[in-house]
């Protein structure tokens, strides 16, 4: 494919901040940027063409929540609360079996599902964070590396301030990256010390590096924050400097159960919810406040979390869900409409993570990040609103080509451009997969 070609739909679905819809539309790319968006009739008849029909040109979806090689543990421990679920099998499996090769193979599988669902870019909580560097590099997909801070040691960190090591060094080593950026991931108020987090936000405002955490996602954790501490987990954060307009950019993963107190932090500029209502509803964590975080004008953003506790990546079925929970929970159908939803995963996600001005929407002079939706299918048939077709019926079957940064990624559904082989990632994932049964079989 040259430098500069143009695709052409029954509809561009830009999602810049009219909610502009180009039908039929075009959007011209050159050297990996949208260098136009318009209608049918704008297109030079000159350049390179890939016309894609009755289809929809949406922006790359963004999971802003995810632990990419946990797809490896998908389904090895289900229908347990949280901290069980936890404390006796993921935390135990992950001790014996996190080594840098597992990230490597599980990260595979994990950027395969979400390339080809339409997923462009990823935020990572993990360990071993180059693996998932190197993986997403391979697959040619965007993705920020967190390497996962906890006041234990780690598969990746015997001592657990390395992790700080980690994260200086890849600070540097991806400066300058097309493809990877770093964040700051400190894991909970409860897994991470205070010493750690105070830590967290001086890196942050250093190297101007967002943070994430997870925060007030089971009941349980709120209430031994107000025992430990007589506050609200945000309201700790706060007091740690986390939530400082002035230095930090953070993401509060989860915010099942916010306190009173907490919606005024919420509110700042800097500060965004990401909400995984699948794997809230599937540990039992309870229903997020979807709806007032909306109402209240709070940057609410959406991720799959990992594999082990949703059990896929599919921001299809997390957008639908958060649309649905927003209804049903407030008895309010108008609450949380559907273009209104495909911003969490598109434009709101971009500018959680201060990515705005170069991702989440189709308009000139933002990097070519694209999801192909093909609507010549029996579930988007017929159409008579894009952005209802595309929240309400469409899934990442759907997706039939994706485009980062210009390059085709996915064509037809499948892997393309990279070097990443399908039928190779999966035979890898089942070998790790049948180490891990025999050793709970003889453990
Ligand atoms: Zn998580």
């Amino acid at each position: 494919m040259q430098d500069a070609f143009v695709l052409t739909a029954r509809y561009v679905v830009s999602m810049d901040d009219a909610g502009t819809v180009y039908s039929p539309g075009c959007v011209e790319i050159k050297q990996g940027m949208i260098a136009s968006v318009g209608n049918l009739e704008d297109v030079s008849q000159s350049q390179e063409r890939i016309d894609y029909g009755n289809a929809a040109i949406i922006p790359g979806l963004i999971n802003s929540h995810t632990h990419a090689a946990m797809s490896l543990l998908r389904g090895v421990a289900d229908d347990l609360p949280l901290d069980d679920w936890l404390a006796n099998h993921i935390w135990p499996l992950e001790a014996k079996f996190l080594s840098p090769e597992f990230i490597r193979t599980g990260s595979r599988l994990a950027v395969l599902e979400m390339l080809k669902g339409g997923t462009t870019m990823f935020a990572d909580m993990y360990f071993f964070e180059d693996e998932v560097a190197g993986a997403a590099k391979d697959a040619g997909i965007r993705v920020l590396i967190g390497e996962g801070l906890l006041a234990f040691p780690t598969a990746s960190a015997k001592d657990p301030n390395q992790a700080f090591d980690h994260i200086l060094e890849q600070a540097g080593k991806y400066r300058d990256d097309e493809l990877v950026g770093v964040l700051v991931a400190a894991h909970s108020t409860y897994a991470t010390s205070e010493d750690q987090l105070r830590r967290c936000a001086q890196l942050s405002a250093e190297l101007n590096l967002p943070v994430q955490i997870h925060c007030a996602e089971g009941k349980k954790e709120v209430e031994e924050c107000l025992q430990k501490y007589g506050k609200s987990q945000v309201a700790y954060l706060a007091d740690l400097g986390l939530l400082d307009t002035r230095n930090t950019q953070i993401s509060l993963v989860h915010m099942v159960w916010p306190q009173e107190g907490d919606w005024e932090f919420l509110k700042r500029d800097n500060v965004s919810v990401i909400s995984c209502p699948q794997s809230n509803l599937k540990l039992g964590s309870g229903i997020p406040p979807l709806a007032r975080y909306v109402d209240e004008d709070i940057r609410v953003v959406l991720g799959t979390d990992g594999a082990a506790s949703n059990n896929n990546l599919d921001m299809w079925e997390e957008l639908r869900l958060a649309a649905f929970l927003a209804k049903g929970s407030t008895l309010d159908p108008t609450k949380l409409p559907a273009q209104r939803a495909l911003r969490m995963v598109t434009i709101d996600a971009a500018r959680a993570w201060n990515l705005g001005d170069q991702l989440g929407s189709l308009e000139p002079g933002k990097k070519a990040d694209i999801a192909v939706v093909d609507l010549d299918r029996p579930n988007t048939t017929p159409c008579y609103d894009i952005y209802s077709t595309l929240v309400y019926a469409a899934g990442s079957s759907n997706v039939k080509d994706v485009f980062v940064g210009g390059k085709r990624v996915v064509k037809n559904g499948n892997l393309s451009g990279g070097v990443l082989n399908e039928a190779d990632v999966l035979a890898e994932a089942r070998e790790w997969a049948e180490k891990i049964k025999k050793a709970r079989i003889d453990g």
